[in-house]
């Protein structure tokens, strides 16, 4: 204990003894947890307990796209704090920051999209626009691909393309079919029977793997000539993650439902899945309050999404993904790099197995940069920082990861 006052031990004591209660109060996901104990995080930067920096290449997983913390953001939060936090249930009362927040979003959306709701997560708002897309077709079956994810609530989790993950939790939702992304025999599953096809634009937890653009175009004429709704999930493409502020706007297509989530928050938890008025109204009859939450588009949550969208805009940070992307492609060269699949400042650095990649990772946390790997694709490394980070962090983050290759 040389060099340490009687502070210094104590702070040390503390730090224990929180690492004992989250193993031993919090539900635990996994038998290896990051557990950083984080205790203040800005910008491209996290702290931890003992004071020691990490530069965030993962941004929460896609979500803290402006960066952590910001100002604005938080000043926001806390004029809105002052006036009221939950009044009532989703619906009911106009609340400001939603309808602020909502109005916004319909602004940079296509025409048809111009009803959002206002969800606590992306799970809830895929079980939002799974059961409205039923409703307004009446069928049954929903088609959904191999190798996506979508959440982890019963109907999300029967529609992700996992049998690792579904198989422990049957019985699962009935009428699902997963087809396989970017293959052409998935027209085939297509039919009057189905609500819809809900589809990632870019698959996430597969590593990065974007949909062929013809192939994306020809699943929208089959879900239109069927009359079959298409619901995009862009919880982690949205708000600039791959160049635009979405990542539809690269294929010339529009969906009938949006479902965003992650950075829609701004840290906050928010979801939302968004399609038509006139589509939006099935919700209110027959039977009357057709989805509802009490939690969802908590006000909270919508001022600092607003806040954190006006932010992305103002400082113009989509327009720097593209030189943030290729700076990220030069610097990332080394021999045991096999591939980067990417997809603006979203990236997937694939090595040749887990225990490559894990290594590396390790290094990395080691060394001040934290990353982590892909759900359905343990041999890469996720890539996907606030799209705040300067030049100088990548340089830095870039040169721990080769140095960390050995
Ligand atoms: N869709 C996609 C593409 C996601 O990446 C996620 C979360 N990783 C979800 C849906 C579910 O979002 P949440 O964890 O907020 O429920």
């Amino acid at each position: 204990m040389a060099g340490l006052n009687i502070e210094g031990i104590f702070a040390k004591i503390i730090i224990l003894n929180h690492r004992q209660l989250f193993f031993q109060h919090l539900a635990q996901t996994s038998p290896a947890p990051l557990a950083l104990h984080i205790t203040r995080a800005f910008g491209c930067t996290l702290w931890d307990a003992a004071g020691k920096t990490y530069t965030d290449l993962i941004g929460g997983i896609s979500v803290a796209n402006i960066g952590h913390s910001h100002p604005y953001v938080i000043n926001a939060v806390k004029e809105q704090l002052e006036k009221y936090m939950h009044i009532m249930v989703y619906g009911e009362m106009i609340q400001t920051p939603q309808v602020a927040y909502a109005s916004k979003l319909c602004t940079y959306l296509p025409d048809n999209l111009n009803a959002v709701y206002f969800t606590n997560s992306g799970a809830e708002a895929i079980e939002g626009a799974m059961k409205l897309a039923k409703r307004v077709t009446g069928r049954p079956n929903i088609v959904a691909f191999n190798h996506s994810y979508h959440g982890s609530t019963q109907g999300a989790l029967s529609i992700i393309g996992s049998e690792y993950f579904r198989n422990a939790y049957r019985p699962l939702l009935p009428g699902i079919t997963h087809a396989n992304y970017n293959q052409p025999e998935a027209f085939e599953h297509i039919n009057t029977n189905t609500a819809c096809v809900i589809v990632e634009v870019v698959q996430a937890e597969a590593g990065v793997i974007a949909a062929n653009p013809q192939w994306l175009k020809m699943l929208q004429q089959h879900c239109t000539n069927n009359g079959v709704l298409l619901v995009l999930d862009e919880v982690q493409t949205g708000f600039g993650r791959t160049g635009n502020l979405w990542a539809f706007e690269q294929y010339s297509i529009v969906p009938d439902i949006l479902v965003l989530g992650k950075a829609l928050g701004g840290g906050m938890p928010l979801g939302a899945f968004i399609a038509s008025k006139e589509l939006m109204d099935s919700f209110t009859e027959n039977p009357v309050l057709g989805h509802i939450t009490t939690f969802g588009g908590h006000p909270i949550s919508c001022t600092a999404g607003l806040a954190a969208f006006e932010v992305l805009l103002q400082e113009n940070y989509i327009a720097g993904v593209e030189q943030k992307q290729q700076l990220f492609l030069s610097l990332l060269q080394h021999p045991q790099i096999i591939n980067i699949r990417y997809r603006g400042l979203w990236m997937a650095v694939e090595f040749s197995s887990f225990a490559v990649n894990k290594q590396v990772i390790d290094n990395c946390i080691e060394k001040g940069v934290l990353t982590d790997w892909f759900l359905f694709a343990d041999n890469c490394l996720r890539i996907s920082p606030p799209l705040s980070i300067t030049e100088a962090e990548i340089k830095n983050a870039c040169a721990v990861i080769i140095d960390s290759l050995g």
